[in-house]
């Protein structure tokens, strides 16, 4: 499927992947593990660029921010302790749910995010934690919200431009907290017809601090649902609030039909799955209804 490409780069440095990227002038395109990549099955690409190499392989825990490198692994995320301390395991769930044993073990967490599916697994976990990522290009580095990059560098191309990290936020330790992942396929190992993650601080009353929603699948790019957010905030989580924030997650969606799911059938699964997330939240914050 790559019959014709004319060299195959394994650079060992950011700056080398850079000058690499200048070089082919648009005609390379990065891959990591290749799980998309060779699905799409490119046949103009010229140049490949191995990313596996460039030293952005690393789970850097700090007091305030986890930092994952592009190149690290689902399987490298599903089983570091690290990850799994932060908001209750949510990104290693997320994670676990990418395919296959076989697919996780190739595929990064800088190809999902690169990619430009709507479905990607990993994006809707990182748009609840407030994540940020840093890119790299010709003029320099570049940080930016995650919702950003989807909106502008999807835009333009994703691949041009190179994923050094995402840089996630420790979320707040104190008071019952709950965080959730939800994905809703045709099979276990079956991308997405819907994802929603989810975060939940529930104060002694029972009453919402703070919510996070973020929905997947449903869109032309993952999102957070800030309306439903505003609307549960201040609120006690019950069944009438969880029916209410039901009914606005189908107004926030805009999914399409294709074949693996219609229109109708996405927008309705999108209530459900976010249902589940915000219940699994409030369960895990010591609030079961
Ligand atoms: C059988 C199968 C099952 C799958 N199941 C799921 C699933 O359940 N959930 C899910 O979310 N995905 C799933 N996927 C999709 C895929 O495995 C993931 O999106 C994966 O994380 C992609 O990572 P990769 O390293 O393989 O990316 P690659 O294929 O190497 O690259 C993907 C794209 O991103 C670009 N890219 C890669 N790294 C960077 C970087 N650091 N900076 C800039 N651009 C970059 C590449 O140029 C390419 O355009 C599945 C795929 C297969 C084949």
């Amino acid at each position: 499927m790559f019959d014709r490409v004319e060299a195959f780069y394994r650079p060992e440095s950011v700056p080398e992947v850079l000058r690499l990227l200048q070089r082919s002038k648009g005609q390379a395109r990065m891959v990591a593990g290749g799980t998309d990549l060779v699905v799409e099955g490119d046949r103009s690409v010229r140049f490949l660029i191995d990313l596996t190499r460039a030293g952005l392989t690393y789970i850097r825990s700090r007091d305030t921010t986890c930092v994952i490198g592009a190149t690290t692994t689902l399987a490298d995320l599903e089983e570091s302790t690290a990850i799994h301390a932060l908001a209750g395991g949510l990104l290693s769930r997320a994670a676990a749910a990418c395919g296959s044993v076989q697919n996780r073990n190739l595929a990064t967490l800088g190809g999902n995010l690169a990619h430009g599916s709507p479905a990607a697994d990993m994006a809707t976990p990182l748009l609840a934690l407030d994540a940020s990522v840093v890119v790299a290009d010709g003029e320099g580095r570049h940080k930016m919200p995650l919702a950003e990059y989807f909106g502008r560098a999807w835009q333009n191309g994703a691949s041009h431009a190179l994923l050094i990290e995402v840089r996630v936020p420790m979320p707040p330790q104190n008071g019952r907290c709950g965080w959730s992942f939800q994905k809703f396929g045709r099979t276990e190992v079956d991308l997405s017809l819907v994802n929603a993650a989810a975060g939940l601080q529930l104060d002694a009353r029972g009453r919402v601090k703070w919510a996070r929603l973020a929905l997947g699948a449903v869109a032309a790019a993952p999102f957070r649902a800030l309306p439903v957010e505003s609307l549960m905030a201040g609120r006690e989580f019950d069944h009438s609030l969880l029916a209410e924030a039901g009914e606005e997650v189908m107004r926030e969606v805009q999914p399409i039909a294709d074949l693996r799911a219609s229109e109708e059938f996405r927008r309705e699964l999108s209530r459900v799955v976010a249902g589940r997330a915000l219940e699994e939240c409030a369960a895990r914050a010591g609030c079961s209804l």
